[in-house]
């Protein structure tokens, strides 16, 4: 068994990949392969319906809220949410907590005024800014919820008077939050939901048509909501998959089980971090992410030898981003504690000979 530790694509559960693979070759024996059905078709309507339904669901949404499925990734959210909500004499509010968020920073830029309220810079993100004021006039205010590439993850989610966007890309149904108090909740699948290609976007309808932009008509939410997120040809496969996914989620139980079993992988291998005389957590202990570990060696030039012995054991993809080096072993949902485990002994076993 690999024991998949990739930050995305990531893993899935395996009976999702057995279903999507039945599903390829014969779509619930109706002799037509999920990839050759229109998407105007009773058989995909269905898909849709369902999907939408789970993720409604699973995130206790309210009626205000609605679920839609995008083509692009978190990337096209970027632009798509100032587009949408931000006019080019104001000003949307943004947290700078590493690259994904800048990323978004910059996009934003081209649409109106940008102010960065707080960042983690200085300390080379390995915080979350605490202590920082949102000004109430501004259109919006943008956060990263998990910073998949440092490791760290807001555990306390601001309470804002204007609206709050998240890009939730790495810990989405990860954890149990209040999603109603977003009013835009974008990610991309392919971390904890699905294959690459689709976006997840949960939006308040209420904070919509505010500007006085005209949006090119596939880039405005409100035609998506109207038109059940099926305007175009959604990207099928990708969307079917993330219904899978979504039925395993509810009956493992939903967020709230899953939140529990995330917990226990983390503690976990934070525990033998800390512990283990070779190894250093790189994000302070109170901003530590669930979904994403990082850590790096004490000696650093140790870090080739001990990658060496995961990979004899089957471990895959704990090389860290290149911006932090060192490790980074993603927990995501579909991740058993099994693979934790015997990433923990690993390091235990190599502790023993290199200590
Ligand atoms: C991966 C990731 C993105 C980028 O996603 P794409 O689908 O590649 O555009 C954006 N934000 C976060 C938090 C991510 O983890």
């Amino acid at each position: 068994m690999v024991h998949n530790f990739n930050a995305g694509p990531s893993i899935l559960p395996k009976e999702v990949f057995q279903q999507a693979a039945e599903a390829v070759l014969n779509y619930n024996n109706s002799g037509l392969s999920i990839l050759e059905i229109g998407h105007r078709t009773a058989t995909f309507q269905a898909v849709m319906d369902e999907v939408r339904a789970l993720v409604r669901e699973l995130m206790l949404l309210d009626d205000q809220h609605e679920v839609l499925f995008l083509h692009g990734g978190a990337s096209t959210q970027f632009m798509q949410v100032p587009m949408n909500l931000l006019d080019e004499k104001e000003t949307a509010a943004y947290a700078d907590t590493g690259v994904w968020g800048i990323k978004a920073i910059k996009e934003a830029k081209l649409f109106g005024k940008v102010e960065v309220v707080c960042s983690g810079k200085e300390s080379n993100y390995t915080i979350i800014p605490k202590d920082f004021a949102v000004p109430n006039d501004a259109a919006y205010f943008h956060i990263t919820t998990n910073n998949t590439i440092y490791g760290s993850q807001w555990q306390k989610i601001p309470n804002t008077s204007i609206p709050l966007v998240g890009d939730m890309s790495s810990d989405i149904f990860s954890r149990v939050i209040d999603f109603n108090s977003f009013d835009l909740i974008y990610a991309g699948a392919q971390k904890n939901m699905g294959p690459a290609g689709v976006n997840l976007v949960v939006v308040n309808k209420n904070i919509l048509g505010k500007i006085k932009r005209a949006i090119p008509t596939i880039m405005d939410y409100r035609n998506h909501i109207k038109e059940g997120s099926m305007m175009n040809t959604p990207p099928v496969f990708a969307v079917y998959v993330c219904m899978l996914t979504l039925r395993w989620l509810k009956a493992l139980g939903g967020v709230a089980a899953v939140e529990k079993l995330n917990q226990a992988k983390a503690a976990c291998l934070y525990k033998e971090i800390d512990e283990n005389p070779l190894f250093t957590g790189t994000v302070i202990k109170e901003d530590r992410s669930n979904m994403n570990v990082c850590f790096v060696m004490n000696d650093p030039s140790l870090e080739e030898t001990f990658l060496s012995f995961t990979k004899e054991r089957n471990i895959v993809g704990i090389k860290g981003h290149r911006l932090v080096g060192g490790f980074r072993a993603s927990l995501y949902n579909a991740l058993p504690l099994s693979s934790v485990d015997v990433l923990v002994n690993t390091m235990k076993e190599f502790a023993l000979t290199h200590a």
